[in-house]
Formats: structure tokens, sequence, C-alpha cells
């Protein structure tokens, strides 16, 4: 597993030079592991190189894995999520990336409050609308602020994005600019669980450029175990 020591370096460089252009300390970028479709013998080989944070996108691959992984890790879920699979990972993840409906937010506390668990989740936002991608619109986000607002088992700690892959990842950066202002604008408000804490946004194409504009949460997947084959 050597070529994913060498992937992690690189990856942590990079990040740690972002950092230096904007006078960061990288030690406030968590870096997620996009372990999709990845064998869990190759990622329990990986945790062996101070990977804290995984992420995967789908309920059933979250479900097949976690008691697969040997060491303690954050699991996210950065994937869209359908209502009736809340139920299966309410338990185990530490950080959903991807709520972009009130109705997904209610399903969420309820099945949290089951559990007595207080489920830290971002919003997902669709600030390019260039593709079909999940996520709201910035002007959905404040009625779904104020929905959440009013839960108790719910808790915001941020924002999520995915840009659309360009060739040239520069032409993401405006994307990352909005998210950062939409961010700063909700970080001055008066709910107790709504904080401001995380801005996830920036995958092995386009987390450098992330990085610069304040990403505090990039999400790595080919960068560190290489092409996803899609075919098993
Ligand atoms: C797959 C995926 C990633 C990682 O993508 P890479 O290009 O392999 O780094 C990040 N975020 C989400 C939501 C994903 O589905």
């Amino acid at each position: 597993m050597e070529y994913i020591k060498e992937n992690l370096d690189l990856v942590r460089e990079n990040i740690k030079k972002a950092c230096d252009r904007i006078n960061k300390d990288s030690d406030d970028i968590v870096l997620v592991a996009v372990t999709k479709t990845i064998d869990e013998m190759i990622v329990n080989e990986s945790l062996k190189y101070d990977i804290t944070d995984i992420g995967e996108n789908k309920v059933q691959e979250v479900q097949r894995k976690y008691d697969l992984i040997e060491k303690p890790v954050k699991w996210h879920l950065i994937g869209h999520l359908q209502r009736n699979k809340v139920k299966y990972i309410i338990d185990k993840v530490d950080l959903i990336h991807s709520v972009d409906s009130e109705r997904l937010a209610e399903e969420i506390n309820k099945k949290a409050m089951g559990i007595n668990k207080v489920m830290d989740i971002l919003i997902q936002l669709n600030i390019s609308k260039e593709e079909t991608k999940f996520g709201l619109e910035r002007k959905e986000l404040d009625e779904l602020i104020l929905a959440i607002s009013k839960m108790s088992n719910v808790r915001v700690r941020g924002l999520m994005t995915m840009a659309p892959y360009y060739e040239n990842p520069e032409e993401a950066r405006w994307i990352f600019k909005k998210m950062k202002e939409t961010f700063e604008e909700l970080s001055n408000n008066d709910y107790n669980n709504i904080q401001m804490d995380y801005l996830s946004m920036g995958m092995t194409n386009d987390y450098i450029v992330a990085i610069e504009e304040g990403a505090n949460i990039v999400r790595v997947g080919t960068g560190i175990y290489g092409a996803r084959d899609y075919s098993k």
C-alpha cells in the first residue's frame, strides 16, 4: 500500500502549501478520506497512515463496512440521503454532509431523538446549478435554517457543496467564494443549534482552490486511493 502513503503525503503537502498561502494552520483542515467503492481491506491498511475521518456516499456501504473497519474513525455521510434510510445510519455516522430539505432534517431529528443523540449535519448548497446535483439554492437556505432551529436533536455545523467537474479547477473558484460568503453571513445567528464551524468543499480535482477560498473540510477519494473501479 506504499502508493497510498505517497498519495497521502502529496495531498497533505498540498494542503499545507495552500494553508501557508492564506496564513492558516493546516491542522484546522479536516481531510476526509473518501472510501466509496474501496475494499475494506485497503481502507484498513490505509488507516495506519493517520487517517482520522472517512467518507462514504451510500448508506449500504456505511452499513456493510461499519463493523469491518478496525480503527476508530469518524464517519461522514457525503452522498444523497433518502429519508427512509436515515434509520440505518443514525447511530453510525458523525456528520451528515448532504441535508437539503426540511423533510430530511425532520426525519433525522426524529431518529436521533429515538437514540438520544444530537446529530451533526451540514446543509448542502448548489451554487452553480450547472448540473443537476443535489443541494439547495441560496434563497431556500434561510427557511431551512429557521425550521431546523426548532429541532432539538439536529445541530447544523456548517455548509457543504460539490462543484461541477472542471478540467481547470480555477473555474470552480467563484463557487467556493460564494460558499464562503454565505457561510460568513450565517455565522452571526441567534440559534443555539446553528453553528457555522465547517465548510466542506473540495474534492481531488479542486481541493487546493477550495482551501484557498476557506474550506476546512476537504473530501478526497481518487487523490488518496487512485481511480475508482465501479465495475465490481
Ligand atoms: C466521490 C465523492 C468525493 C470524492 O471524489 P474524488 O474526486 O474521488 O476525490 C467527494 N465528495 C462527494 C460528495 C463524493 O461523492
